[in-house]
Order: structure tokens, then sequence, then C-alpha cells
């Protein structure tokens, strides 16, 4: 066997399974540099074609076309070939270099030259690799790394990488190094536990706990102490992170010290907000109490006061009419007018302020009566007549004609008229007095009314008169010395006007009179012609000692001077008058008399009216007796519990004795007419 020969070929075979089988482009020159091996690695790596027969026409000498045709791909050919024929001149040199291709590419060149055993230069072997992607992984690789470090190292938060099993750190950014106050080197290999960074051990239980439940992801608020001992706030949020294989935790530390601290300060705020809102609360529903207290004191107040004089004054005035008509010398008549004018000044006066203070205090409560318009104006100027007759001046009705259904307040209505007239007729020397009724609307539901009363008195001045509606306002002060008077009147006129459902207004000139004038609304009701009163000249009292005489009236009153009074009254007015001192007797009388009407008084010791009205109500002797209030509580409201309590009219003290003979008149009328039907 020719093991020389056997040889030769398994060498050959074995070198061209080498070199076709490397992954790199391969190709083997020999001491002349002509090519005697190349793969087709070679020729892809270069982006070349594959020639028909490669090795035969291949020549890789330092002037040869392969060379060149190489180097014409190369980004820099010159210094290419240079290297190629520094390698072939220095047959013993090895060499390794990266290529940049004109196409971007880069290939990584290997050349070595070919030995024999003896050391004799056999040729020489290049090796080609493509590395563009190696090279471009690379780079990719850098820019991530730079990017990473930038952020990294340029934030303001507190970033650390700690290992997940010790919590040692792995590694830290700047902004951790200023903000805790530690060296790179006092921190890497240790663990803020070590440390004591955790400013509240809670807090770094907590966040152990949650790490340990596996969560991936937490974010919680935590006091830290740097190196100096000084604590911060931190908004800590951690992410678990993968790094080599090694289970780590990436935490990112904000400093929130100031947002605490604003957040804090406001609460501080918050709470000193509510605080003084609760103080100013607390005082204001004090304030509240107190001021309802007040006004329920001044309501108490002005009750007293209004029954404490009300009930002397019925006394003086009750006298006085009893006196006069004792017979007396006429001096003594003189007198008699006299303290009977003051006692009836006294009165208005009282009526006035209360009135007032009845309105503000929204305690007034209109009636809704059938009203005659021309009784209203008949009234007014009946009880003016003899001062205007007094002052020679003429008083001059005019009135349109108006409906005869109008519904309203008469009693108010003919205040707030009668304070203009007497005002007219107080201001009014000489001339005359006009009080005048128009018909402004006159509706399906309801009419306008205008009152007017116009007087050629002093006047008044136009700066004034816009201010004479608001209480306590008069023209000029020395008019009250002049006068008299309170300054409420037009107060309560324009109050009621608007309680009406109207207005008020006036006009006037200094020296030559004033028009003042007040609208109201009044609804309409159709009642029938036999709900009129007749209409009659005779004063009540006429009636009763025509109509009703001997009728049985019990007087139920503490007050012996008020008995007396009622009593002389209705005895001059053909009545039988029985006195009780109280409500207890009065029901005890009761049972052993019959009466026609009962007088009650509200306010009376042992049993007051109120209780002593239910009581006899319940009595079958007591069901149908007339019992009227007659009191000096003469509030509205007082009226009011009256008939609650089952009485069936109220006289308010001082007794006005034609009203308290109306009243009478009015429930023997009742009864009459009831026992015929
Ligand atoms: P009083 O008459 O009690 O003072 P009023 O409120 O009724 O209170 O009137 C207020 C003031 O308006 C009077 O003091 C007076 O100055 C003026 N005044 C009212 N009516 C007339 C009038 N007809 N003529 C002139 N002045 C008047």
């Amino acid at each position: 066997m020719d093991t020389g020969k056997l040889s030769d070929s398994f060498h050959a075979s074995l070198q061209r399974a080498i070199v076709d089988g490397s992954p790199n482009g391969v190709l083997v020159v020999n001491q002349d540099s002509a090519v005697v091996s190349v793969n087709e690695r070679f020729f892809s790596v270069w982006g070349l074609p594959i020639p028909a027969s490669p090795i035969d026409n291949l020549l890789f000498t330092p002037d040869s076309n392969q060379l060149n045709q190489v180097a014409l791909l190369v980004e820099h050919p010159e210094s290419f070939i240079e290297r190629v024929l520094e390698l072939y001149a220095n047959p013993e040199m090895e060499d390794i270099c990266d290529i940049l291709l004109k196409d971007g590419r880069t290939l990584q060149r290997h050349s070595t030259p070919l030995r024999s055993s003896s050391g004799e230069y056999l040729g020489r072997v290049w090796y080609f690799q493509d590395i563009t992607e190696i090279i471009n992984s690379r780079l990719a690789l850098d820019a991530s790394e730079t990017r990473y470090q930038t952020v990294f190292q340029t934030t303001f938060d507190v970033i650390a990488i700690t290992r997940l099993k010790d919590g040692v750190y792995i590694d830290i950014n700047d902004a951790f190094i200023e903000k805790i106050g530690y060296t790179r080197d006092e921190l890497i290999g240790q663990s803020a536990l070590t440390l004591n960074i955790w400013f509240d051990p809670a807090d770094r239980q907590r966040f152990a706990e949650r790490i340990r439940n596996g969560e991936d992801k937490l974010l919680l608020e935590a006091r830290f102490r740097k190196k100096t001992g000084e604590i911060f706030w931190g908004m800590f949020s951690v992410s678990r992170i993968e790094l080599d294989g090694v289970t780590c935790l990436l935490s990112i530390t904000r400093d929130i010290t100031p947002t605490k601290m604003a957040q804090d300060e406001l609460i501080g705020h918050h709470k000193q907000l509510e605080k003084l809102v609760e103080e100013r609360t607390a005082e204001l529903s004090k304030a509240k109490e107190s001021a309802e207290a007040a006004s329920v004191a001044k309501s108490a107040f002005l009750a007293n006061m209004s029954h404490e004089i009300r009930t002397p004054l019925n006394a003086i005035n009750g006298m006085a009419h009893l006196i006069r008509r004792g017979g007396l010398t006429p001096r003594q008549f003189e007198q008699i007018d006299k303290l009977e004018a003051a006692g009836t000044h006294l009165l208005n006066i009282i009526n006035t302020v209360l009135e007032l203070s009845k309105i503000e205090a929204g305690k007034v409560t209109l009636t809704q009566t059938k009203i005659q318009v021309d009784s209203i104006l008949a009234n007014v100027t009946s009880m003016l007549q003899a001062r205007a007759q007094h002052q020679r001046l003429r008083l001059i009705t005019e009135a349109d004609p108006t409906p005869p259904n109008l519904l309203g307040d008469a009693t108010a209505l003919q205040q707030a008229v009668l304070n203009y007239a007497a005002n007219a007729i107080k201001f009014t020397e000489a001339g005359q007095v006009t009080l005048r009724v128009r018909l402004l609307e006159d509706n399906a539901e309801d009419a306008l009314l205008c009152f007017e009363v116009e007087d050629t008195g002093i006047g008044i001045e136009d700066h004034v008169l816009s201010k004479l509606f608001s209480a306590f306002e008069q023209a000029d002060n020395t008019i009250t010395r002049k006068y008299g008077g309170s300054g409420l009147g037009l107060a309560i006129t324009k109050r009621l006007a608007e309680l009406m459902g109207g207005t008020v207004g006036a006009s006037s000139e200094l020296g030559k009179g004033s028009l003042f004038w007040l609208t109201v609304r009044l609804k309409k009701k159709l009642y029938t012609a036999s709900n009129v009163m007749p209409r009659t000249l005779e004063s009540p009292e006429q009636i009763l000692i025509k109509r009703f005489p001997g009728h049985r009236v019990l007087v139920v009153d503490d007050e012996p001077i008020n008995r007396e009074i009622a009593a002389s009254m209705l005895e001059d007015a053909g009545q039988i008058v029985t006195l009780a001192d109280d409500g207890c007797q009065a029901v005890g009388m009761l049972e052993s008399q019959r009466f026609d009407v009962i007088l009650m008084d509200m306010q009376m010791p042992n049993m007051d009216g109120l209780q002593a009205t239910r009581l006899i109500r319940s009595l079958p002797v007591g069901a149908k007796v007339a019992i009227i209030a007659m009191t000096a509580n003469a509030f509205e409201e007082d009226r009011m519990r009256c008939l609650e309590a089952g009485m069936n009219d109220f006289v308010a003290k001082p007794i006005e004795p034609q009203n308290l003979f109306a009243a009478i008149l009015r429930s023997l009328e009742q009864a009459t007419a009831a026992a015929t039907h």
C-alpha cells in the first residue's frame, strides 16, 4: 500500500473538508500568493459572485485583479492593500483586524502563515468573518447601558438596587449618596437594616411583609434616617428585577418632606378652621338662643305691660263714666271731660306702641270678614267730628260706590285711615279735611281701593316727606312739642296697608296742605242679604234697654273695681248683674243659677277665665250660655285663645261701654235667633 500517496490524498481531502466546512470565508494561498484553496463562503462574505472554476483562475497576488476587485469593496482600499502587501512581505506575521466595507458591513480578517513541519513558509491562510451583527448588538448594548447610566445617575430621585435575599446594596446612584450622606463604599455591601436607614421599624416590617407576600411592585410612604440622623419623608416605590440570575429590588425614593409638611400645615389649618367654625357656630347658636329668649321676653313684657296699664286705665275710664252718670256740676263735667280725654290719650299711646310692636314682630294676622267701606269712613268721621268742629274745620267725605261684598279687616283698615285723618286734623289750623275712597280696580275676585286724606294744613317739606313713613320720624322736632304725637302713626298705616296688599304715599306743599293716600286690595265674597245687619241710628245701649231688658249677666273678675264698673254699666243698661271673684266661684254659681251672659276676665287667681270656660262648657247648663271675654290681654292671640276655650266674643279693657253693650247685644240676638229656629 502506498501510504505516501494515500497520505497526500488524505491531506488534500482533509484540507478541502476543513476549508469548505468552515463558517468563515477561507482563502489559502501558496508561497507565490496563488490561491490553492477557497470556499464558497469567502465569496458570499465579500458579496462577490462565485466563479465557475474557482481555483485555476484565482490569484491573490499583490497586483492581481482579484485583490483589486476585493479592495474596491472596502471603505479604505489603500490601507487595506498596504496591509495585505505588508503581510506578504513578512511571511512570519500574524494579523487580526476589522475591515469596514462600503456596504456598511464589517468583516473580521484573520491572516496566519502556513509552515511545513521544518518551518518552511508554505503560504498563508486568510479567514473572513462577517461580524456586522455582533458589532451592532454590542453598540445597542452600549447605548442602552449609557442611557441607563444617564438616567440612573442624573435623576434627583434616590435609586438603589438591593439583593432580595439579604437587602444588601448592589448599586446606588449619586442622588442616594447625596441624600443619605453615606459614601458609596460605606453603602455597597451593607443593607438599610444594618445602616439603620428605616426610621420606623413598623414601616420596614410592613415593607418586608409585602415583599414576602410576593408583591412585584409596591408603593409606600415612610420616614428614613440620613447619616446625620436627620429624618425625611420618602415616597418609596419598589420593583422586583432579575440581574444576572439574582433576584433584586429596584427602589426609587422621592423626597416628599415638603409635601408632607404642607399637608400637615393644611391639616393644621383645616383643624383650626373647623375649631373656629365650631366656636363661631356655638356663639351664633348662643346668640340665636338669647335673641329668641329676648324676643320671647319682649313679647311677654309687651303683653304684661299692656295688661298692667289697661287694668288701672279701665278703672279710671270706667269710674269717669260712672261719675258722669251720677249728675255733676258744670265745673265737674269739665274736669271729668279732661280726665276722660287724658285716659283716652293714654290708651291711644299704648295701643299705638303695642300695635307697631305686634306688626313688627309679625304677630298681626288680619281677619277676613265682610267690610262696608262707607261705614269705615263714617266711623272715622264720627270719631273725629268733635275735634274738627272744635278747630272749626270742615270734615268732608267723598266716596266712590264700592262693591258690597268686600272682605277684609275692618279694624285694621279703619286704624290706617284714622291715623291719616287724625294727623290731618292735628296739622290743619283752618280750612278742611277731605276723606276720599276711590275704586281703582274692580275685578271678579277682588277690588283695589284707594283711601285719601287731604288737608289744607301746614304741609311738609319735600325732603322730609319721604322719611315720614319710618317709625319715630316726625317732620320737625318742634312739632312734637306743639302738636304732640309719637311718630308711629304713619309707620303703622304703611305696614297695615302692606299687610292688606297695598301701599302708601303722600304729596304735600309747605304751608298749603298735604294729601296722604293708601291702597288696599280686598277680596270679594258673595253673601246673602240676610247676613247684612240692619243699620240703625240707635246705640247698642239703647237697643239693649229697649229689646233685652232684665237679662241675667254674671260678671267674673278678680278686681273689685272692675266688677263695680261693669255692674254699674250693665245695671244702667237694664240688666240684672251677679258678681263672682274668680272662675271657681262662677262655676259654682252656675250649678244653682241660670245666666244669659257671662262676662269673663282672663287672668284670675284660683281658676282663670279659660279654665272656667272649658269647665262651664262641659256642664249641661253651661253648653249654651253666652260667654264674653272681658280682658286686659288685648292681643289677637289672646282673642284666639278665648275663642278656642269656648267663649263667644271678646271685649278689650279698658272697656269702651258701647263695645261692651254691642257684644252683649250680639250674644242675646244670637240666642234669640237660635231659640226661634
Ligand atoms: P305723629 O303724628 O304721632 O307724630 P305720625 O307718624 O302720624 O306720628 O306722623 C309723623 C309726622 O309726619 C308728624 O309728626 C308730622 O311731622 C308729619 N305729618 C303727618 N301727617 C301730616 C299732615 N297731614 N300734615 C303735616 N304733617 C304731617
